[in-house]
């Protein structure tokens, strides 16, 4: 099944391109959180967004997540990885799956500014984002996983029933973390260094030696989920119709760089719809 769009972001980005998708009758596929946005939800009270005054964040996320679910939106939760243009259509790995789409709408939330220097050069050669796609791959192995957000420590769970070694290395506040068979080593990332692939993470508290690096973040650098995509600084580089370099894929709302504002992010998803639907007519 190849669907005419699929929409990656479940923030007010993903969602208006979601709607307004819904309404040119397109066959999409809206991949990211149930809850809409973890971002959306932490504002304590938003002033500016058009005809909803005085809001929670809560509440204009389930307002959001109300209107899409009334016009037929259905959310798949999970995680894109990576995203590969073949011309005719997108192939997108999202856990083990991979889905097809004709277009895509890129709507994942401000893109991280910075990388771990190497990561982007072993990309594919002992660097994942993915341990759900890749745990297989490391019977038998050693792996390193440098998770951003306690979210990802059942990843590296996951990753010891294959791994016969698996250090995790949280960037945040682990406390006296402690996950069945995995060595937690509290230390900062500085480099992934390597030959023909990926066989060190370099630490500001020495070295660990590895088959594979792990890194585990909420957003991934767009650059590095689409081959071939530009970017300007850390955002994806778009026209004013919201088409990106790479063609029948489209970027909008944070991801596509300041100013990081709701009411930007809700219509740039609704400019990046309907670019979808005119290209999806001339292919
Ligand atoms: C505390 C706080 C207060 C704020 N207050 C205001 C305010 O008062 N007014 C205002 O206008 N703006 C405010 N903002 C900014 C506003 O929340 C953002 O501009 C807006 O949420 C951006 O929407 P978005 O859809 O681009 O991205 P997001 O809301 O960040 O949504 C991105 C979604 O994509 C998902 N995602 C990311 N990567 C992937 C992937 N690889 N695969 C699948 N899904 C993925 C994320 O989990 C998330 O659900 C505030 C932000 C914060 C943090």
């Amino acid at each position: 099944m190849r669907y005419d769009v699929a929409i990656v972001g479940t923030g007010p980005a993903g969602l208006e391109a979601a709607i307004t998708l819904k309404i040119r009758k397109k066959n999409i596929i809206v991949i990211g959180k149930k809850d809409a946005s973890s971002k959306v939800r932490s504002a304590e009270r938003i002033d500016n967004y058009l005809g909803i005054p005085a809001v929670s964040g809560d509440d204009l996320a389930k307002k959001m997540l109300d209107h899409a679910e009334s016009m037929g939106v259905e959310i798949t939760e999970g995680r894109v990885s990576m995203i590969y243009p073949y011309g005719e259509y997108f192939a997108i790995q999202c856990g083990e799956e991979i889905i097809e789409a004709t277009s895509v709408i890129l709507c994942a939330g401000v893109a991280p500014a910075k990388t771990i220097p190497g990561e982007s050069e072993y990309l594919g050669r002992g660097v994942s984002y993915c341990a759900t796609c890749d745990a297989a791959m490391y019977k038998d192995k050693k792996a390193v996983v440098v998770s951003y957000s306690p979210e990802f420590e059942e990843e590296a769970e996951f990753l010891r029933k294959y791994a016969s070694e698996v250090i995790y290395v949280p960037t945040y506040d682990a406390g006296d973390l402690k996950i069945e068979g995995v060595e937690i080593v509290k230390a900062k990332p500085v480099e992934i260094k390597g030959a023909m692939k990926a066989n060190t993470l370099v630490t500001d508290n020495g070295e660990i030696a590895t088959d594979g690096v792990f890194v585990l973040r909420d957003q991934i650098a767009p650059s590095s989920m689409v081959p071939g995509l530009e970017t300007e600084g850390s955002a994806v580089k778009c026209a004013r119709d919201m088409s990106t370099s790479v063609p029948g894929l489209f970027a909008a709302g944070d991801i596509t760089g300041a100013p990081y504002q709701l009411i930007k992010a809700s219509g740039e998803g609704l400019t990046a719809a309907l670019s979808a639907v005119s290209y999806l007519s001339k292919v």
